[in-house]
């Protein structure tokens, strides 16, 4: 029987994405499936603090194999911000517009504009936590270009391109950024945990 695994999300996007990279050796369950309704509060002041709730939060309640990923944006002059806060950096939970209006006018002036994307997973696999990490490098733009992607992706320019993300395709995003980057990390960890399995 193929290994089975919660990711502590219920967003669609992560979930298509993470299951692309993981073939069929292990079956990928969420919240719902799990028929986990909780609200669970991202209070940590890191990334991998917040992603390590959600993967503890899992287990102790269901005592199943899970992972959490908390993710953001740190930009060098504003000394990191506004990281963990990225979804809230304008005061309403997922109001991207509004956060990238404030970003945009905290870098007013300012030429330093190098910055970086974070993803960071945190996995308990038979009781024990293992973290990965992604990261992706670029500049932010002076105004927005571009209609895909989400959040900060109009104002990010990943470093080797003339375009943001919000320029490419989801594809192509995909091939290059931190939650992509992260997650083929756990992917080759879980790839080895499914192949030592059926040995
Ligand atoms: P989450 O932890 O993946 O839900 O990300 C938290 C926040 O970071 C999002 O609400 C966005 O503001 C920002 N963020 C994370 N990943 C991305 C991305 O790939 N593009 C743009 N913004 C992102």
């Amino acid at each position: 029987m193929p290994l089975q695994l919660v990711f502590a999300t219920n967003n669609k996007h992560k979930i298509e994405e993470v299951a692309a990279k993981l073939g069929n050796s292990i079956v990928l369950l969420t919240l719902n499936d799990i028929g986990c309704y909780d609200d669970i509060d991202e209070t940590g002041t890191t990334f991998a603090e917040n992603a390590s709730i959600k993967s503890h939060f899992i287990f102790e309640k269901y005592h199943l194999n899970c992972f959490g990923d908390d993710s953001g944006l740190e930009v060098d002059a504003l000394y990191g911000e506004p990281g963990v806060f990225s979804a809230r950096y304008a005061g309403q939970h997922g109001n991207h517009s509004a956060n990238i209006d404030k970003l945009l006018m905290n870098l007013a002036g300012q030429e330093n504009r190098r910055a970086r994307f974070i993803t960071i997973i945190s996995l308990l696999w038979k009781g024990t936590e293992y973290l990965f990490e992604g990261t992706v490098y670029g500049t932010i733009r002076t105004e927005r270009s571009g209609e895909g992607g989400f959040g900060y992706d109009p104002i990010f320019e990943p470093d080797g391109f003339d375009r943001t993300f919000a320029e490419m395709s989801l594809d192509e995003k995909n091939q290059l950024s931190h939650r992509a980057r992260a997650v083929e990390k756990l992917v080759a960890f879980l790839q080895q945990q499914a192949i030592a399995e059926a040995l």
